[in-house]
C-alpha cells in the first residue's frame, strides 16, 4: 500500500465500513448465504491499473447492473433507431419496478427500469450455435478479463419471485412491443441478472465504458463509441431510478446499482469505480456503494462539472 490512491481507498473503506444500515436482497437459492459484511471498492483507470481494497474477488449477481450492458449489445446489433422504437430515453424518476409505459404504444421510458430491460432482452436472440444468454455472457466478458457465466440457481430463485416481471412482459407483449414471446424475454432478462461478477470485474466493466468502449486491460473493443455515449447518457438520467436527480446533483457520474449489492460509476476518459456491499436502501441501492460514490466524487473531484 504505497500509492496515495491506495492509502486513500483504505482509509475510505475503513470509514464507510462503519455504516450498518440497509438489508441485503432476500431472493437467493438455498444454501447461498449473503454476507452483509462483504465490502469491496475497486477503481480501474483507463490505462489499465486497478486499485483494490476489501472484498474484491468474491462473486455476486449482476442483477440490474446487467441492464446498461444488454442495452449496449442491443444497440450494437440493431442500431439506435430500431432500439429507440422499442425503448425511450426519458428518465422515469420512479422505482425499477415501475410500469412506465407510453399510453398507446406500450414503449417503456428507458432501458434501466425493468420494463425497458425486458424489451431490450426480447431483442437479443441466440445465434451462431449460441443461446441468447451465452451470447450475453460472452459480450459482458469482453468488458472484463475473464469468462463470465450466468448462475442457474440464482436464475431459478429469481424466476420463482418474478410475478411483477411476468406481468410487465405480458403487458408489453399485449402492445406488440416485444420481439420474442414474453416468457423468452423474461428468461433472458432473469438469466442476465444472474450473471456472476466480482467487484474487480465490475470496475473493469466501468473502466471500459470510461475508455469509450475499449477494455483498458485486454485492448478488446467491447462496444462502439456511439453505443457507449448512449448507454452513459441513459445511465446518467435513469441509472439510479427514483434517486437519479439527487445522484446527478451530488455524485455527478453516470452510475448503476443492482440489488446484488454492486454499484458502478463511470468517469468518462478517466476511470471506472465499482463497489460491492449487499445491504440496500429503500431504492434497492447499496448503502455503502452510494456513500462511497458520494465521498469519492467530492474528495477526488469526479463530479462531471468539476472534473471537466
Ligand atoms: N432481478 C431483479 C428484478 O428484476 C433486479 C432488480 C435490481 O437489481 N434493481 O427485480
Amino acid at each position: 500500500m504505497n500509492s496515495p490512491i491506495e492509502k486513500y481507498l483504505h482509509q475510505l473503506h475503513a470509514e464507510i465500513a462503519e455504516l450498518r444500515e440497509g438489508q441485503p436482497y432476500a431472493v437467493a437459492p438455498k444454501g447461498r448465504r449473503v454476507d452483509p459484511e462483504d465490502f469491496g471498492i475497486c477503481l480501474a483507470t483507463v490505462d489499465g491499473y486497478v486499485y483494490e481494497v476489501g472484498t474484491t474477488s468474491k462473486e455476486f449477481s449482476m442483477q440490474s447492473l446487467s441492464k446498461p450492458f444488454s442495452y449496449g449489445l442491443a444497440l450494437e446489433e440493431h442500431g439506435l433507431e430500431t432500439v429507440d422504437a422499442k425503448v425511450d430515453v426519458e428518465p422515469s424518476g420512479d422505482s425499477f419496478t415501475e410500469i412506465s409505459l407510453a399510453p398507446k404504444t406500450g414503449r417503456p421510458a428507458n432501458a434501466m427500469i425493468n420494463a425497458g430491460a425486458l424489451a431490450v432482452a426480447s431483442l437479443i436472440k441466440g445465434a451462431g450455435g449460441k443461446t441468447a444468454i451465452n451470447r450475453i455472457a460472452d459480450f459482458y466478458s469482453g468488458f472484463t478479463d475473464r469468462q463470465l457465466a450466468s448462475h442457474r440457481g440464482v436464475y431459478t430463485a429469481e424466476r420463482r419471485n418474478s410475478d411483477h416481471n411476468h406481468a410487465l412482459a405480458y403487458l408489453m407483449s399485449s402492445f406488440g412491443l416485444l420481439e420474442s414471446p414474453p416468457t423468452t424475454a423474461l428468461e433472458t432478462y432473469l438469466r442476465q441478472c444472474a450473471v456472476q461478477i466480482t467487484c474487480r470485474d465490475l470496475s473493469l466493466m466501468a473502466a471500459t465504458l470510461a475508455n469509450s468502449g475499449t477494455n483498458p486491460v485486454t485492448g478488446h473493443e467491447a462496444l462502439g463509441v456511439e453505443a457507449v455515449e448512449r448507454v452513459l447518457s441513459v445511465m446518467m438520467t435513469s441509472g439510479m431510478y427514483d434517486n437519479a436527480g439527487d445522484w446527478v446533483a451530488s455524485v455527478g457520474m453516470p452510475a448503476k446499482s443492482g440489488v446484488g449489492g454492486g454499484t458502478l460509476a463511470v468517469l468518462p476518459g478517466q476511470a471506472g469505480l465499482a463497489v460491492f456491499s449487499p445491504p440496500l436502501d429503500v431504492h434497492g441501492t447499496s448503502v455503502r456503494g452510494e456513500a462511497t460514490c458520494r465521498r469519492m466524487s467530492a474528495d477526488m473531484e469526479m463530479h462531471f462539472v468539476r472534473s471537466a
